[in-house]
């Protein structure tokens, strides 16, 4: 273990994580983040983000995500591709430490591990995963062009998975599990004006079918009760996501589903000198702009806290 205490480690790098580091670096604190298993967050598997401000002809999410790491660099930002394993909030100085079995101590820390992509939990899900399922159709939809694919769900991201599909493959079937979507107004009218994308509402999947790789799924109307198969080559889970919170579920107060809980009006955790934003404490917003938002909160609420503790 080193014995440099760092003055602010970020773990995450998502709009939340990097515009942490962007406000601590430029606030003298020498951040150290963590870039986790998948540098750069959801927006990596996002295509085109057309609703962040400053961009009025929209930014493919891996080029915002390559802008948000130059200007968090520019300003002095040490950036880790590494994974943090554990963490120890026992003492005043906390510690992380690495999947590499590195050990850090740090006065500040702050949690922008974000979400993950839910699965449905079926037994022929796991069997068939990257075998024609994934959660990902920006990284994925390439290798189903030309073929009929299936994507589940009713949220923004199912919506934008399946117009996405559907200038790639002739057919788009998108599973509702209710007789509406619960996608925003702009993003329903696009599904429903794509000719290629068939609603099948009321529609839960029983079985993905295959063997060395996705077929098609055995669906049931939960209305008629009526069972049916799709004919498909890829299979796109979109049900939303799942906070990536679980190192510090022994130390930290969090709800129901793992996101972490904050303060009414700040961003510190029951723990001094640990702070929380983006997607893994905010299961109501979700946006890219909110996270960068609440990163800028937490790096503005480390340095109050550094100082209030005559540690800068
Ligand atoms: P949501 O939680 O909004 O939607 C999840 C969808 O999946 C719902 O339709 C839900 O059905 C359905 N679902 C959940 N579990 C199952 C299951 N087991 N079987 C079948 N269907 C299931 O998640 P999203 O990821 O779509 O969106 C999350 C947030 O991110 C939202 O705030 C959204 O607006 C935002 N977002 C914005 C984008 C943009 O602006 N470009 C793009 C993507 C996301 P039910 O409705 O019945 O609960």
């Amino acid at each position: 273990m080193s014995d440099d205490i760092r003055l602010c480690t970020i773990i995450g790098s998502g709009p939340a994580g990097y515009t942490a580091a962007i406000y601590a670096a430029r606030a003298g604190m020498n951040p150290l983040l963590f870039t986790g298993k998948e540098p750069g967050g959801q927006l990596m598997i996002t295509n085109d983000v057309e609703n962040y401000p400053g961009y009025p002809d929209g930014v493919l999410g891996p080029q915002m995500m390559a802008d948000f790491q130059k200007q968090a660099e520019r300003f002095g930002t040490e950036v880790k591709s590494d994974m943090i394993a554990s963490v120890d909030f026992s003492g005043p100085i906390h510690t992380v430490t690495t999947e590499s079995g590195e050990v850090f101590k740090t006065h500040t820390i702050v949690i922008s591990t974000g979400a993950s992509a839910k699965w449905l939990g079926i037994d022929s899900e796991k069997k068939l995963m990257n075998k024609g399922v994934s959660a990902c159709a920006v990284c994925d939809g390439f290798f189903y062009k030309n073929m009929d694919v299936i994507v589940v769900g009713g949220g923004d991201t199912a919506a934008e998975e399946a117009t996405y599909l559907a200038k790639l493959c002739p057919k788009v079937h998108l599973l509702v599990r209710r007789d509406e979507l619960r996608a925003s107004k702009i993003m329903q009218k696009r599904v429903l004006n794509t000719k290629n994308i068939t609603v099948h509402w009321n529609t839960q999947t029983v079985e993905i079918l295959g063997e060395e790789e996705v077929v098609g799924a055995r669906v049931i109307n939960r209305v008629t009760n009526e069972e049916s198969t799709i004919d498909a080559k890829g299979f796109f889970v979109a049900i939303g996501h799942k906070p990536n919170t679980d190192i510090f579920k022994d130390w930290l107060d969090m709800n129901e589903s793992g996101y972490l809980i904050t303060g009414a009006d700040n961003t510190s955790t029951k723990i001094k000198g640990v702070f929380a934003s983006g997607d893994a404490q905010d299961h109501i917003y979700r946006q890219a702009v909110t996270a960068a938002g609440t990163g800028c909160m937490a790096a503005l609420d480390a340095e109050r806290y550094l100082a209030a503790n005559e540690i800068i």
